[in-house]
């Protein structure tokens, strides 16, 4: 996943889960995540979804999780389990979210995360016009590809009109494809 920029400073936790779809990273400071992404090996070559709905978390902390990590992990365990019902479980906060003067890209994340919800989808096009700047697709785009935080800031969701679009720079075809169709969205 492309490094955050991101002005904070305080120190990190680092986590990882099992999911379906693979291992999620997961990096958070006490205000929130900094980073979730699948490993950066998974491509369309090895992408193995193992079939399952469970979320565990990976090595020896389970225990002591601090309160973020653990609402990381029940809103991951529920997306998987049935993201038509994520709405119940409180999203974990996103630290980039949180700075008072947020930049472009950290409100192209934020309205993306608020408005576009399982089972949705949108364009870049339709994305920059909700932000009050329709001329503003190809500067949503890189907000998508430098998205810090994937799945809870659903850059899979964001289509083009023709064709499902690039995830991952077209290298992770297949895992937008899966988000999608676990999500109820059939028509790629
Ligand atoms: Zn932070």
């Amino acid at each position: 996943m492309p490094m955050a920029k991101n002005i904070c400073k305080l120190p990190l936790e680092f986590c990882q889960f099992s999911s379906p779809v693979g291992t999620i990273k997961v990096s958070s400071c006490s205000v929130g995540l900094h980073e979730m992404g699948l490993d950066s090996s998974l491509s369309d070559e090895n992408f193995a979804p193992n079939g399952l709905t469970d979320v565990l978390v990976m090595g020896a902390k389970g225990k002591d999780l601090s309160t973020i990590m653990k609402l990381c992990h029940e809103w991951l365990q529920q997306y998987f389990r049935d993201p038509k019902l994520i709405s119940q479980i409180l999203r974990p906060d996103i630290c980039a979210l949180k700075q008072e003067k947020k930049g472009f890209r950290a409100q192209v994340w934020q309205i993306l995360a608020d408005t576009v919800g399982p089972g949705e989808v949108i364009t870049y096009g339709a994305l920059a016009s909700k932000l009050n700047n329709p001329g503003a697709v190809r500067a949503v785009g890189s907000a998508m590809r430098n998205n810090p935080t994937g799945i809870i800031v659903p850059c899979h969701r964001v289509v083009r009109s023709n064709d499902m679009g690039l995830y991952h720079g077209g290298k992770r075809q297949s895992v937008k494809l899966w988000l999608l169709k676990h999500e109820g969205v059939d028509k790629y």
